[in-house]
């Protein structure tokens, strides 16, 4: 095996590969201590390659039988680690079981089970494609200048600035792991009622922004302080819990396909009003955003102006009563007209600035009192 020993660690690489086998026990946790660390905080763990990213092989039973269905393998039942994330535990019998068989085991856990999602930044400087490939469902107009952006973390950066919200990236409250290549897991908790659903920043039907993968259900992320040939995935600052994910990563996770529909929607306590599915003044305003989209398919004769302008009252009226608030009801209005007139941005937050302040004068408090 290639043993990663140029490195000199008295020049304080921050991703200094793993000692080799021969050496005495890096400092900190043992690979075995990492994997009991996560499961005594729910997170079922299953083994990787030592020094890689992928999941222990399966026996030779399983690698011969390559058709048969993970979930009913009996290998699972008898406690042995094939089929990756399949084989996924919180039992430390079980856990210590594996990590004796082979010490350098390194340690992944299985998001879904685990209730997290973890948004995976990559630092692969490259030239980043089409525009509507970097935020999927989110139009980057021609005029913004995208010099520079080469990076998952500029992605992240980039969406979390068109949502005037924090970049998660600088999130000092939830678990934030600097990964073997230099870019970032960051790690938020799900409320009971949302699952998730993985993808990769490239997919095209799915994906939240380009270089930004999404791991969650059926997906596995490597643990805090496991070290491969590249390095160690180090933990940064002291936070050591995922955080709750923030509202709005669940409402752009969902918006991007996300959501897993079997799941039951969520509740109005962890997803604001404005996703809900049925009923409700914001409901009334996601079919007046729909109207004016629809819009789009024709050139005039639609009353664009008109939906428009009661799009943007309705939601003035939501802001006042406290439904919404005004940069979101700004930013929906200007989503869904400039998808259907992009030629027509001025005249456009024109017409929603006069809506929004006309509305606020006539607050909707609740359901069908308006
Ligand atoms: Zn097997
Ligand atoms: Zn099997």
């Amino acid at each position: 095996m290639t043993r990663a020993t140029h490195t000199d660690p008295q020049q304080g690489s921050a991703r200094m590969p793993c000692p080799p086998e021969s050496s005495v026990a890096p400092p900190g946790p043992s690979l075995v201590d990492t994997a009991i660390w996560c499961a005594q905080r729910g997170w079922p763990v299953h083994p990787l390659v030592p020094g890689r990213k992928i999941p222990a092989a399966n026996c030779s039973h399983c690698r011969e039988k390559q058709d048969h269905e993970p979930v009913h393998c009996p290998c699972l039942q008898a406690g042995r680690w094939c089929h990756g994330f399949h084989a996924a535990t919180t039992d430390l019998d079980r856990i210590r079981a594996w990590w004796d068989a082979q010490p350098r085991f390194g340690v992944a856990v299985s998001c879904g089970p685990a209730n997290v999602v973890v948004l995976d930044v990559d630092a692969h400087a490259s030239k980043h494609p089409q525009r509507d490939r970097l935020l999927p469902g989110i139009p980057i107009h021609p005029s913004i200048d995208l010099t520079g952006l080469e990076n998952g973390f500029h992605t992240l950066a980039l969406l979390a600035a068109y949502r005037r919200q924090p970049n998660p990236c600088h999130d000092d409250t939830t678990l934030r792991v600097e990964t073997a290549s230099g870019g970032m897991h960051i790690w938020y908790s799900l409320p009971a009622d949302l699952r998730l659903r993985s993808s990769r920043g490239a997919d095209a039907t799915t994906a939240l922004a380009w270089q930004v993968d999404v791991r969650a259900n059926k997906g596995y992320v490597v643990a805090p302080f496991t070290c491969t040939s590249k390095g160690t995935y180090r933990p940064l600052g002291t936070v050591r819990d995922p955080a709750p994910l923030p509202q709005w990563l669940a409402e752009e996770l969902i918006r991007t396909g996300h959501g897993i529909a079997s799941s039951p929607a969520p509740s109005s306590q962890t997803i604001r009003p404005l996703i809900r599915r049925t009923g409700g003044p914001v409901d009334g305003l996601r079919r007046l955003l729909e109207d004016i989209e629809a819009c789009a398919v024709a050139d005039e004769g639609t009353g664009f102006t008109g939906k428009l302008n009661k799009a943007a009252f309705t939601a003035g009226g939501l802001v006042a009563a406290g439904r919404l608030s005004r940069t979101e009801a700004v930013d929906r209005l200007t989503y869904a007209a400039e998808a259907a007139r992009p030629n027509q941005r001025v005249k456009i937050a024109r017409i929603i600035s006069d809506g929004l302040t006309a509305g606020a004068l006539r607050p909707l408090h609740l359901e069908g009192r308006s």
